[in-house]
């Protein structure tokens, strides 16, 4: 059964997840404002998934249930379906300019599907069937799961099993007849709050002496033992001012990042993905990762589109939409955002069965992508604050543009001298220019930084991480063949 957005919500409020933030447990976290814009995001996936127009994009039928499904619930049975999925987070990134959470759910359901169905193929382990079982019960109730793998990870140059603190990547503290007690952290993870469900990767290869690291599994947000610390982001606390509006750029929307804490969770075995078989770490870490790297090609593209948009608009409210450089960098951008979404698609359009029968993306495209997506959305943001100019970070707040305050000489007030000062092109009022530069201090470098511009560099790995998969995907020994056989050497 497909939610309403409003049954999301109130879906929410039933669940006990403990949330902290600046020191304090956040009751009500639901309606809180600094969280309430990245609730609004996760809504907007149930909200399109109810609007015919985007039925194709948004939904599509189950090949577990049968039934009809919101796609960031779906297993991938096509290129068809990785195509769409891409274009269905381009839609999300245009309608939030922000980051909507939920495609580390899809992310992990796919990879944690092909790898269980292989683990259980070499060690007889019921691992595929425990997971095929779980994804039923969230397509049928229409779920949000976090998909959480980055580790804490301590000390860069020591393994999980040789750091000083063992739990600073997630372990397995105890083994029991009916499941097993995990301990430590996942760091950085998006949407954890919003989400029902969470479902725990682990964040690198790993060798025997890590085995009680290699451990993969489901449990609820409000698990016993559970929390998350709420991570803060630039000009946060602006969404805690009365009547705050013009100044939070994006009001409505916003990301959401935590620490989620495991303080000894007990895990039921139905719940349990991977257990100790730590030659399959990688193998669960590469698929996600590349899922992700793919997801980029889409929601970045979207946040993309607004940006130029934004960008576009501040010229125009400038009076410098005529300029020749001015388009010429509006063409930069859009050739830039294009070429990110030519290879969120070109990934798909390569992707392949795996041996449980869903669909993988083409692994190195996925990582060309990504490593795309560290860079062009900088240049973007460089070029958009080029093009808005500095009042996007030196311009007074929107209570002096409406202060009544009488400071002038001839009783004009605040308002008035901000007014009159900060007006540009007739074509808008000087409240519509604010909003639009507002709105690109807020993307650039604001609160909703961490859905575009930081994100684009860490989300999904680091640069150095699809390096890494690049130089093992490159295949560099066939490229020598190919200038060997053409050269004439032997
Ligand atoms: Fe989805 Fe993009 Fe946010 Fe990742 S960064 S969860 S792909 S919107
Ligand atoms: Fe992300």
């Amino acid at each position: 059964m497909l939610m309403t957005a409003e049954q999301y919500i109130e879906s929410l409020r039933k669940l006990n997840t403990r949330v902290y933030m600046f020191g304090e447990k956040i009751e009500n976290w639901v309606d809180h404002p600094m969280i309430r814009p990245s609730i609004n995001c996760v809504r907007m996936t149930y909200e399109l998934a109810q609007d015919p127009q985007y039925a194709d994009l948004m939904t599509t039928k189950s090949n577990l249930i049968g039934k009809t499904i919101n796609r960031f619930a779906n297993l991938h049975q096509s290129t068809d379906d990785l195509r769409k999925k891409v274009k269905m987070q381009r839609l999300l990134g245009q309608k939030t300019a922000s980051c909507f959470q939920r495609c580390v759910g899809m992310d992990a359901f796919n990879a944690v599907f092909s790898t269980t169905y292989e683990i259980d193929q070499k060690y007889g382990t019921n691992y595929h069937k425990n997971f095929t079982e779980y994804l039923k019960y969230i397509q049928e109730n229409d779920l949000i799961v976090d998909g959480a793998m980055t580790d804490p990870k301590g000390d860069r140059g020591l393994a999980p099993s040789a750091q000083k603190d063992p739990d600073l990547f997630l372990r397995i503290v105890e083994k029991r007849e009916d499941g097993i007690v995990v301990r430590g952290a996942k760091a950085h993870q998006t949407g954890s709050i919003n989400s029902h469900e969470h479902i725990i990767m682990p964040t690198i290869a790993m060798t025997e002496a890590d085995k009680d690291y290699a451990v993969s599994f489901a449990c609820p947000s409000d698990a016993d033992g559970l929390f998350m610390i709420y991570g803060r982001q630039s000009c946060d606390t602006r969404k805690m001012e009365e009547g705050a509006d013009i100044d939070l750029g994006n009001k409505q929307f916003g990301g959401q990042e935590a620490l989620v804490v495991f303080d000894n969770v007990f895990i039921p075995n139905d719940r349990i993905f991977l257990c100790q078989e730590y030659d399959f770490a990688g193998m669960m870490v590469e698929r996600f990762a590349g899922y992700h790297r793919q997801s980029y090609g889409g929601c970045k593209v979207g946040v993309g589109d607004v940006v130029i948009g934004a960008a576009a608009l501040a010229a125009d409210y400038n009076g410098a939409q005529k300029a020749s450089h001015v388009k010429d960098k509006l063409i930069e951008m859009t050739h830039l955002n294009e070429t990110l979404y030519c290879c969120g698609i070109a990934c798909s359009a390569e992707g392949y069965p795996t041996a449980a029968g869903n669909y993988q993306i083409d692994l190195l495209l996925a990582n060309v992508c990504k490593q795309n997506i560290t860079r062009f959305p900088y240049e973007i943001v460089r070029l958009a604050e080029d093009i808005a100019g500095g009042l996007m970070v030196t311009m007074p707040s929107e209570a002096d543009f409406k202060s009544e305050t009488v400071v002038g000489r001839d009783g004009e007030t605040i308002g008035d001298f901000c007014n009159k000062f900060f007006a540009a092109a007739p074509t808008c009022t000087t409240e519509e220019r604010m909003r639009v530069l507002r709105f690109l201090e807020n993307i650039c470098l604001g609160a909703s930084a961490v859905g575009y511009r930081t994100e684009s560099m860490h989300g999904a790995g680091s640069p150095q991480a699809q390096r890494i998969m690049i130089a093992r995907q490159g295949n560099i020994n066939a490229k020598k063949e190919l200038a060997k056989a053409i050269a004439g050497i032997k």
